[in-house]
């Protein structure tokens, strides 16, 4: 039948895990729900062991469904990928969620190497690390630095020493399957910046890792002065080398607004300059860290910064063309932006 009011479905050859793959990148990219998205990878990650001819035989039979983790519009996506069509669903997204996230920034872009702060499902990301991993790969990164939350921020299952430690024996796990010459998954964390300016995490954890992003997630709403003290204790702690998302402000998304922190921006950001440490350029729309004039302060106080994805789910390391676009806004000029630097530059600035 070629005739008819639908074209014939254009042709497709890059097998069903790659389709349901990429059907959950571009959704995740334009953060649709995650309950959306699950399916995919969940399919994806139920086929992926199975023998083609299997999965072949199962469409022939109609019985696709019969696999766990397979349902009805996945089973659509994975029969058409066999029959070597594109998925009607694919063919959508491909049409409203691919576009450019940002029109602008597109040579920091370009200059980007990596990504120093993404979670994986060991805390409240929702893919496993090696999909963090081989969609990073997939976007051309040199390195991606995992950056699951430390033990006190509970809510988001942060990783006492213990269990850091086992991810740590995974990620070299992971490296020796997918890394190689071209990638490497560096070891790091999001710690918590406590009350007093400490971190999170022990003194013996946070040597082992690569990358030490440090963030506010409590008490945001603290007066200035004890803030400010407490955000300068985190920066001169020499294990530090990222200070994440310094305001904590949302701007829009599923959580609602939430107000800057208040704390004297010249003052810390002259300590991140003097203690070489980068201010995070959260590429999060809903966070859109640090604002416009803070941004500018930082710039004009000597400051190195990170562009950095702050990515809970694969798609959504493509958030980095946002804060490109700001970072070329602010007129940052690409080498006094860490993640621009080779894995060997970036980790010789990062051990301390
Ligand atoms: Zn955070
Ligand atoms: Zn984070």
């Amino acid at each position: 039948m070629t005739s008819g009011p639908h074209p014939d479905p254009a042709a497709y050859d890059a097998g069903p895990v790659a389709a349901l793959r990429r059907i959950a990148f571009l959704l995740e990219r334009r953060r649709e729900d995650t309950y959306k998205v699950k399916a995919f990878r969940g399919a994806a990650a139920a086929i992926l062991p199975l023998p083609a001819e299997d999965v072949a035989r199962a469409v022939e039979d109609g019985t696709l469904t019969d696999v766990p983790g397979v349902g009805k519009s996945t089973a659509k996506v994975i029969a058409a990928a066999v029959r070597g069509e594109q998925p009607e669903r694919l063919a959508e997204l491909e049409r409203t969620h691919a576009a450019p996230l940002a029109s602008g920034g597109v040579e920091v872009r370009a200059a980007l190497r990596g990504d120093c702060h993404s979670h994986s499902d060991w805390s409240d990301g929702g893919s496993p690390i090696e999909e963090m991993a081989m969609t990073a790969i997939e976007l051309g990164h040199d390195y991606l630095v995992l950056t699951d939350h430390s033990p006190r921020l509970k809510v988001a299952r942060g990783l006492s020493a213990e269990r850091l430690a086992r991810q740590l024996e995974v990620v070299d796990a992971v490296n020796e399957h997918l890394g190689g010459e071209s990638f490497t998954l560096l070891k790091g964390i999001e710690v918590d910046i406590l009350d007093d300016g400490s971190l999170d995490q022990t003194e013996e954890m946070l040597r082992r890792l690569d990358v030490r992003v440090a963030s506010v997630h409590s008490k945001l709403a603290m007066d200035a002065a004890p803030m400010t003290r407490r955000m300068i204790g985190a920066v001169t702690n020499p294990l530090t080398n990222v200070l994440g998302h310094c305001t904590g402000r949302l701007v829009t998304g599923g959580r609602g607004t939430r107000a800057q922190s208040q704390f004297d921006a010249r003052a810390v950001f002259e300590a991140c300059a003097e203690h070489d440490v980068a201010v995070e350029i959260n590429s999060r729309p809903e966070r859109c860290d640090p604002p416009d004039e803070l941004l500018a302060l930082a710039r004009d106080a000597g400051c190195v910064f990170s562009i950095d994805s702050d990515a809970h789910a694969p798609g959504q390391l493509d958030f980095l063309s946002l804060g490109c676009e700001r970072a070329e806004d602010a007129g940052i000029d690409p080498d006094r932006i860490v993640n621009t630097w080779p894995k060997e530059r970036l980790l010789a600035w990062a051990t301390r």
